[in-house]
């Protein structure tokens, strides 16, 4: 599957908000939010009135952004999440966030989605033992998912491991430093997702 290559910062500043895509960058005076909090572009500070249609694809677009993932797949996930039992909106961002790339940063792996998503490209991450470099895989829960022997003295993971155990990890996921190994204790409620897109839009969006 692609992604997106281009200026990370630039999508920030498009939906007006920081979507901590850069790690350590975001919490620092560099972050482009705290500088240039306006849309990139020459029209960028214009004032503008978002029609309706204009923030459902405004809450789309930020989701796809925050999780790194392309239209297609994303569109795949909405598909996904209309045929299965529960509210449509909440169950497209279960399925996001079991994304191993998204686990691996929420585990404290990774210092982004996107450092996460290399570190699984890379082939340092072990679920249930074996080893799995597909970014977009689905885990389940009860799954563990395990750094790889390799990786485990690579000084960015480590550092990044150390941060996000003084910070705390969400509740639905439980971390052993010892084994260096996660695991998913159970599907997301909607109020465990740290995230601040509004779901509902997205399925008005896609449901016309
Ligand atoms: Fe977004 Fe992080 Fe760039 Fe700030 S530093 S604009 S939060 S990607």
């Amino acid at each position: 599957m692609g992604r997106y290559h281009d200026a990370k910062c630039r999508l920030c500043r498009r939906e007006g908000e920081k979507l901590f895509l850069k790690g350590a960058r975001c919490a620092t005076g560099k972050c482009a939010i705290d500088r240039r909090n306006y849309a990139p572009g020459q029209h960028g500070q214009a004032r503008t009135k978002l029609s309706t249609y204009g923030q459902q694809l405004r809450e789309k677009q930020k989701a796809k952004r925050i999780y790194g993932v392309l239209e297609r797949q994303f569109r795949r996930y909405f598909a996904l999440a209309d045929r299965y039992r529960g509210v449509t909106g909440t169950v497209l961002l279960q399925l996001l966030e079991r994304r191993l790339d998204n686990l691996v940063y929420r585990l404290g792996i990774g210092a982004s989605r996107c450092q996460a998503r290399q570190i699984v490209r890379h082939g340092h991450i072990m679920v249930n033992g074996r080893r799995v470099n597909i970014p977009s895989f689905l885990a389940r829960p009860g799954q563990d998912i395990m750094l790889h022997e390799s990786a485990r003295a690579n000084k960015q993971i480590l550092a990044c491991l150390e941060e996000t155990n003084s910070r705390g990890r969400l509740q639905w996921l439980e971390w052993n430093p010892d084994t260096f190994t996660g695991r998913i204790l159970s599907v997301p409620s909607r109020e465990d997702i740290p995230v601040s897109v509004k779901e509902q839009l997205i399925v008005e969006l896609y449901s016309k």
